[in-house]
């Protein structure tokens, strides 16, 4: 398959997947939505082992309201996004999809802490919604 790719918008962090994508999701909670800039972010799960990163990063962790830790990784020069991961599931990176170089490659397969949507954004049309997580997540 070809591989996933993205990077910042100045140009100084790119990274690639040889994975493709494992889980996907448009999450609306509180951090996400200040992080992102709109009211949402759009997660890639992909397989950690296949990820390689250039550039310099620079990472904010942080307890997501389940408890866990969410730790996210931005440009160090120009802030944007870039990817996260959570010690909840281990052995996945969540690429934000904002920076992929092709955007259509992911494929969001659900809405999460929908509840938290402002009434502007209401991203994921026909997609199933959950409240906060879905059972068992
Ligand atoms: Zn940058
Ligand atoms: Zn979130």
């Amino acid at each position: 398959m070809t591989k996933i790719t993205g990077g910042c918008l100045c140009g100084a962090v790119r990274y690639e997947s040889s994975g493709a994508q494992a889980m996907a999701g448009i999450c609306q909670c509180v951090d996400c939505r200040k992080s992102s800039g709109a009211g949402h972010c759009a997660h890639m799960g992909v397989p950690e082992p296949g990820v390689s990163v250039s550039g310099p990063t620079t990472a904010y962790a942080r307890a997501a309201d389940s408890g866990h830790i969410v730790t996210r990784h931005f440009c160090a020069t120009c802030g944007s996004a870039l990817f996260s991961s959570n010690d909840a599931m281990p052995g996945m990176i969540f690429l934000r999809a904002s920076s992929l170089d092709d955007p259509n490659v992911f494929v969001p397969q659900m809405v999460v802490y929908a509840s938290r949507a402002p009434a502007w954004d209401r991203p994921g049309e026909g997609l199933p919604r959950f409240d906060t997580m879905p059972p068992g997540m």
